[in-house]
C-alpha cells in the first residue's frame, strides 16, 4: 500500500493543543503501527543513504523517537540535542525565540566532532527555528549540517526556506 496514504491516515490532528487555536499533529499512532514505524524510518533515512553521514542529531523529545532507529539504519551515531540543564556533561548551548518568549537547546561539547557529516531529525518543522537552533549547535562543534529529515512540515509556515530548501526532506507536507 502506499506509504503516504498509511501515514496520513495515522497521523492525528488534536484541536487546541498545547493552547487553543493551535492544531497539534500528533505521530504517536504511527509509531504504535508495527509495519508503518519501520516503514516510515526507513523513508526518512532512504535520501540520505550514501552520503556519507556520520551522525544523527535529534531533537527532544519525539525527534528521539525517530532519530535513533534513523541512526542504526543509516550506521551512524546518534546524539541528542536537550532542552537546558537536562544533559549531564559539559555542554554548548543556543537559544531560539518563540512566540512568546524564547527557550534553547544544548547538545555535549563531544556529541559532534570537527569533520562531522550530520542529519538533524525532527517529527515535524513548523517555522524552522528549532532545527535552526540545532544546526547552530552542530556547526559550533565544527560538524557539518548535511540536511534534515522530518516526518511532517508544514509548509504555509518559512521553516522550509529558513533551513535551506534543498537541505530539507519531509514525509509529509501540510
Ligand atoms: P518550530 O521550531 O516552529 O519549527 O517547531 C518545531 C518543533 O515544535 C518540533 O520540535 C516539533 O516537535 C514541535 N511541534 C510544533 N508543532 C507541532 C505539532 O503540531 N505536532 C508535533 N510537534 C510539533
Amino acid at each position: 500500500s502506499n506509504l503516504l496514504e498509511d501515514v496520513k491516515a495515522r497521523v492525528r490532528d488534536v484541536p487546541d493543543f498545547p493552547k487553543p487555536g493551535i492544531l497539534f499533529k500528533d505521530v504517536t499512532p504511527v509509531l504504535a503501527d508495527p509495519h508503518l514505524f519501520g516503514r516510515v524510518v526507513n523513508a526518512m533515512a532512504a535520501p540520505f543513504r550514501g552520503r556519507h553521514i556520520t551522525k544523527v542529531v535529534a531533537v527532544e523529545a519525539r525527534g528521539f523517537l525517530l532519530g535513533a532507529p534513523i541512526a542504526l539504519a543509516l550506521h551512524t551515531g546518534f546524539a541528542p540535542a536537550r532542552k537546558p540543564g537536562k544533559l549531564p556533561y559539559k555542554s554548548v548551548m543556543e537559544r531560539y525565540s518563540l512566540e512568546y518568549g524564547d527557550d534553547g537547546l544544548q547538545l555535549h561539547e563531544d556529541a559532534v566532532s570537527r569533520g562531522d557529516r550530520v542529519l538533524i531529525v525532527d517529527d515535524l518543522l513548523a517555522t524552522g527555528g528549532t532545527a535552526a537552533a540545532t544546526a547552530r549547535l552542530v556547526s559550533k562543534l565544527g560538524g557539518e549540517v548535511v540536511g534534515f529529515s522530518f516526518l511532517i512540515s508544514l509548509d504555509f509556515l518559512p521553516g522550509r526556506e529558513r533551513l535551506g530548501a534543498e537541505k530539507v526532506c519531509a514525509l509529509l507536507s501540510y
